[in-house]
């Protein structure tokens, strides 16, 4: 029997820590994101699994997901019009293949997923049994990005950056929207959550999200991350492509200040 929050490392073995997914246990389990197809997600304690949201459909959250489907028979939770692309994941490789080229490689592709879909908008609540779990809206990193609240935690995707070392990061490769990012982020904040749960970097404390608005709206986001290793080159090749959609994000649009 499955109790309490996981954060479970979902990267490839090269670095296993590049994606983490969490696995909520109540009386129905959740897991957000489903990790690489190449990943080394232990899941191996889990006797169910009720859904899986699916936070957006880039090939490091959505890579595992077929299989665990596979095994579990779980509900996927997705935004509405795109479970078409977890049927037929061809866009979902192409689309990271030109914006990752060969890190695509050490990710795997993703398979195409047979489930029952619920499609969702934001707002919805859905009892898991002792907690609920309400999705929200959260576009900026991609048209159709959502995030999950449980238990006053925000499990926020790609939607509030990432954390290595301390260290906030930006985690969007271009096209950026930035001012939807930014209201993505503000309205996570405005939450107060108690914690939050960053789809790179684990579960973390709900300052990280002050840190990374301020680091965008300061325009000082590069980080110097000394990881080492594989895992530093990986994260590196990421961090260059964000770099690069940040600044043209802020060359094109203005921020608006409310
Ligand atoms: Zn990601």
């Amino acid at each position: 029997m499955c109790s309490g929050i996981h954060a479970i490392p979902s990267g490839p073995g090269e670095f296993p820590e590049a994606v983490y997914s969490f696995v909520i246990c109540d009386k129905l389990n959740v897991m957000i994101d489903a990790g690489v197809a190449n990943s080394v997600m232990d899941v191996g304690f889990l006797d169910k699994l009720d859904y899986v949201v699916v936070t957006h459909l880039h090939v490091d959250h959505v890579g595992a997901l077929s299989e665990i489907v596979q095994r579990y028979k779980s509900k996927v939770i997705v935004y509405n019009g795109y479970s078409k692309y977890l049927k037929d994941p061809r866009k979902i490789n192409s689309d990271a293949r030109s914006v990752l080229g060969e890190l695509v490689d050490i990710y795997g592709e993703v398979q195409p997923t047979e489930a029952t879909f619920l499609e969702v908008n934001g707002g919805e609540t859905i009892d898991l049994g002792e907690k609920k779990m309400e999705i929200l809206y959260t576009p900026g990193h991609a048209k159709h990005h959502i995030s999950a609240l449980i238990d006053n935690i925000v499990y926020t995707g790609d939607s509030a950056g990432g954390r290595y070392n301390g260290v906030p990061i930006p985690t969007t490769p271009p096209p950026l929207e930035l001012n939807k990012y930014i209201k993505s982020l503000k309205l996570q904040i405005g939450l107060k959550p108690r914690a939050v749960g960053l789809a790179h970097g684990g579960l973390t404390s709900p300052l990280h999200l002050e840190e990374h608005l301020n680091q965008i709206l300061s325009k000082r986001f590069k980080a110097n991350l000394d990881i080492g290793g594989m895992a530093e080159e990986i994260l590196n090749k990421h961090l260059e492509v964000n770099y690069k959609a940040l600044e043209e994000a802020l060359a094109k649009e203005n921020i608006e200040l409310d």
